[in-house]
């Protein structure tokens, strides 16, 4: 019997039903990690949230600032994400253990969109206000355009992988996803949102964030595992002129979130500026760059360590005091 070659791209045979014998182990991991993570919106209690956020005196108008501009930026990108996942991702890549990781995903993606619902619905924010921001505020306008730019050329229906120039265009998405949304246009926010968890502001909201963080992290971490596989048996498509291009990409990335870094921290609170967190997202571009095989660029130090400290967290661990381990069952409304 001939055996087929298994490869994440344009593999001849490669019956996307046959999952066993597996060839991409860490794909497997990835699966049971998400599973392993596996929470709702609705497990966090918000009703100290809502105390603050209705009340006059809980926030400063920058603090509100914030969580406006960090609401408004990820309850759109998660579904950008999701829609990128199933509608290009999961045509072209026929690898069933693969497959089976980007199933679980986007169902994370969708928990993550529920998560701005819930977020919504309990605060009393206006939805046609959240959901516009996307198109309204440009420093996030600017950050969703340039990812979706940097992927258009495989929504076209006629796409495919074939030949190098079209994998290019393909491990392009991969990296404006992956690398750029997940893995640094989120990360301003994160920084953001889990410093007012630690001073113990919009508790609730911290937390849904800090859920999230921890997904995304595995969501990268498969990313740049994929990205390194279609480079390693695809060699011929990373010529320097390619490589060249992530790497602005990247760097632009960073560019952009420290626009929005500024545009949401117009004056430092909480004991951030913006300028910390632009060394903070150089210090994880650099990290991004040097997974993917390139070399780093900024050689910039961590100034949160908290962070890594936080994603490294494991559920079970019961982290902060007001954490719930039972599910809260019926109405959104605290009313
Ligand atoms: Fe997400
Ligand atoms: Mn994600």
């Amino acid at each position: 019997m001939k055996t087929i070659k298994k490869t994440i791209l344009n593999a001849s045979a490669t019956d996307p039903n046959k999952i066993l014998p597996m060839k991409y182990k860490w794909a497997r991991e990835f699966y049971k990690q998400g599973v392993a993570n596996n929470w709702v919106p609705e497990e966090v209690i918000m009703q100290n949230d809502v105390e603050t956020w209705k009340s006059t005196k809980g926030l400063s108008d920058d603090e509100r600032r914030l969580i406006m501009w960090n609401m408004g930026f990820f309850s759109t990108a998660e579904s950008l994400t999701a829609n990128n996942i199933v509608l290009s991702m999961y045509r072209h890549i026929t690898n069933p253990e693969c497959r089976q990781y980007l199933l679980r995903q986007a169902y994370e993606e969708a928990v993550h969109t529920d998560t701005f619902i819930y977020c919504c619905d309990t605060l009393g924010l206006d939805p046609d206000k959240v959901y516009s921001m996307y198109n309204e505020i440009p420093s996030i306008k600017a950050k969703d355009d340039f990812v979706v730019n940097m992927t258009k050329s495989i929504l076209d229906e006629n796409f495919s992988t074939k030949g190098a120039i079209n994998i290019q265009r393909f491990v392009h998405d991969l990296v404006g996803f992956y690398i750029i949304m997940e893995g640094i246009f989120f990360y301003a926010g994160f920084v953001m949102m889990l410093s007012m968890l630690r001073q113990r502001k919009m508790v609730g909201v911290g937390e849904q964030f800090q859920f999230i963080l921890r997904d995304e992290s595995v969501h990268l971490a498969f990313g740049t595992e994929l990205i390194k596989t279609i480079f390693a048996e695809n060699p011929e498509v990373l010529t320097k002129e390619f490589a060249d291009t992530i790497r602005v990409d990247i760097l632009t990335g960073v560019e952009l979130e420290y626009a929005y870094a500024k545009d949401c921290l117009p004056h430092g609170i909480l004991g951030l500026q913006a300028d910390t967190i632009l060394q903070y997202l150089q210090y994880i571009a650099d990290r991004r760059l040097e997974r993917i095989g390139f070399k780093k660029e900024f050689g910039s130090k961590n100034p949160f360590p908290w962070m890594s400290e936080i994603i490294d967290l494991r559920k079970e661990k019961n982290f902060f005091e007001t954490r719930v381990t039972e599910y809260q069952t019926g109405s959104l409304s605290w009313d």
